[in-house]
């Protein structure tokens, strides 16, 4: 087995997100020893710093496309850019995190190049070179196979691989070096950027998220639960319910039509466990379940099911975890 994998490290405010070190890890494991991995960094202005992160956590060569275009989310730009990286590596696998970004792109440079796409990976076969991911809110599992001659175009879902780590001291690093490409008339304009002032981690990237749904009743019902996900250093998310009902905003949305999170530990606090929510995170490590109808269908899917009022269970739990951490 030795393949060549190209992975689009992916950055926010300039900073590497952790779904593209875990890419990058999946990317290294999946391309052999023999094998060899490049990234691309698209960076206006270099990100110097980024790049050296990639070629210590075991990118042989780090790609950096730099041109005004990509600061906006440009999607025509960053094609651009993987197209020509692509063209200059020729990879077996392009791989991405399954993100906003990675989602637009992903499908479009698998286009693009007449190339196989699978979307929203959790687990890669190196040896067979086999990727699988889930089906109907996690209920079945598609595996998809390599066909030699054409590249696949590969989104990881956040959570699931273990990241790249630094590689030991001695060891040689890889090589970063600049990525030639012809920025394409850009026909997406961006006007501004709206960012929410909460700081709230990012959900699909959380280790914990305590979502909330129609139970809480409120929106200051969310409170108890903002402060358990502070405790943990988790992030808040909530079911559609409590999103139609204007308890929360639509960022904070998990499931069919909202996020997909894989945390190691999922809170489900006054949500039935309807099939479009279990799409969002059937897949967490270990899943509790608070909800005061024993019947509830979150009870099929929770590793601990707790039959109780939320209101008084998550203050509980916020206090035990609070106090076994002091
Ligand atoms: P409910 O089903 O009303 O459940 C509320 C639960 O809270 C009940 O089980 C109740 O026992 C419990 N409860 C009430 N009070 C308390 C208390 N004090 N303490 C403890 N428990 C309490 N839903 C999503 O979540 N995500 C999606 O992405 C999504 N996409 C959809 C896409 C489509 C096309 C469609 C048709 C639906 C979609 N839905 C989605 C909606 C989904 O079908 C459910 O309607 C929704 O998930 C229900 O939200 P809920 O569990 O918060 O509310």
């Amino acid at each position: 087995m030795r393949r060549t994998i190209l992975v689009f490290a992916e950055c926010r405010d300039g900073k590497l997100r952790r779904v593209a070190l875990e890419a990058l890890g999946a990317a290294r494991r999946l391309a052999g020893a023999d094998g060899s991995v490049h990234a691309v960094l698209a960076a206006p202005g270099g990100a110097a710093d980024e790049a050296a992160a990639l070629a210590a956590r075991g990118a042989d060569v780090v790609h950096v496309a730099d041109d005004p275009a990509l600061r906006a989310f440009a999607p025509e730009a960053y094609i651009a850019a993987l197209r020509a990286a692509i063209e200059a590596v020729r990879p077996d696998a392009l791989l991405l995190g399954h993100t906003a970004v990675g989602r637009e792109l992903a499908p479009r440079v698998a286009a693009a190049i007449g190339a196989g796409h699978v979307a929203d990976v959790t687990a890669i076969d190196e040896t067979d070179g086999v990727f699988t991911r889930p089906l109907y809110a996690g209920k079945a599992f598609e595996r998809r196979s390599f066909t030699p001659g054409r590249p696949w175009v590969v989104t990881v879902r956040p959570n699931n691989f273990e990241p790249a780590e630094t590689l030991p001291a001695g060891e040689p690093q890889g090589t970063v070096q600049a990525l030639p490409f012809t920025v394409p008339p850009i026909l997406t304009a961006v006007r501004s950027l709206v960012r929410r002032a909460s700081g709230q981690i990012d959900l699909a990237e959380a280790d914990v998220v305590v979502s909330g749904g129609r139970g809480v009743r409120s929106s200051a019902g969310f409170e108890p639960l903002q402060e358990l996900a502070g405790v943990l250093g988790g992030a808040v998310g909530a079911s559609r319910g409590a999103c139609d009902a204007g308890y929360c905003g639509y960022a904070l949305q998990i499931g069919q039509t909202g996020k997909v999170v894989t945390p190691q530990l999922y809170i489900a606090c006054g949500i039935s466990g309807a099939i479009q929510h279990l799409a969002g995170m059937s897949q967490s490590r270990v899943i509790i379940a608070i909800n005061k109808d024993p019947d509830a269908p979150i009870f099929s899917v929770a590793d601990y099911g707790i039959v109780g009022d939320l209101f008084e269970v998550v203050p509980l739990l916020t206090e035990e975890f609070r106090r076994t951490q002091s």
